[in-house]
């Protein structure tokens, strides 16, 4: 009497994958030994019930709908890079032109202008002053809306692509 079959080779008998000599001899021993007999009957049934088993169907839009988000995903990265090579120059002009200004103009003409820059609001001041007064609060109150939008607008455009697209 030969040592019991390895479970490996009970699975080969019952896929079909173990032949020649081997799976002779395997099926023999099973003829003779009610024990392996069993055992090969239930890995035959498990191995029946697994090929019966058929991949899930996925959904007839499945191609679709992946390739729609693929999309949408390339679209807002596409967007996104497009708002910061738009904003950078304007940042980077904006800065310059600061500079610029700085540089251009010597210390004392520097100085010169703001006492002009300083003596045509008192003077507007003067003239304006009553409307100006009127005015401050709703120029306050817009420059703080013109604020929140642009800082709104960049945390938008830095904000990680995921939860961009997780919303939209
Ligand atoms: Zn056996």
């Amino acid at each position: 009497m030969t040592t019991h079959l390895t479970e490996t080779e009970l699975q080969g008998l019952a896929d079909g994958t173990l032949r020649g000599p081997e799976g002779m001899d395997a099926r023999e021993h099973c003829e003779a030994c009610p024990e392996c007999a069993t055992e090969l009957s239930s890995y035959t049934a498990l191995s029946t019930r697994l090929s019966a088993l058929r991949d899930p169907q996925p959904p007839p839009d499945f191609t679709a709908a992946v390739l729609a988000a693929v999309e949408v995903r390339e679209v807002h990265l596409r967007q996104r890079r497009h708002t910061l090579i738009a904003a950078l120059p304007a940042a980077a002009m904006a800065i310059f032109a600061i500079l610029g200004w700085t540089f251009s103009i010597g210390p004392a003409a520097h100085i010169d202008s703001l006492v002009e820059g300083v003596t045509v609001l008192r003077h507007l001041m003067g003239v304006l002053g009553p409307v100006f007064e009127a005015a401050r609060l709703p120029l306050g109150l817009g420059a703080f809306v013109f604020l929140a939008v642009v800082l709104k607008a960049l945390s938008r455009t830095l904000r990680p692509v995921e939860r961009v697209t997780a919303h939209g």
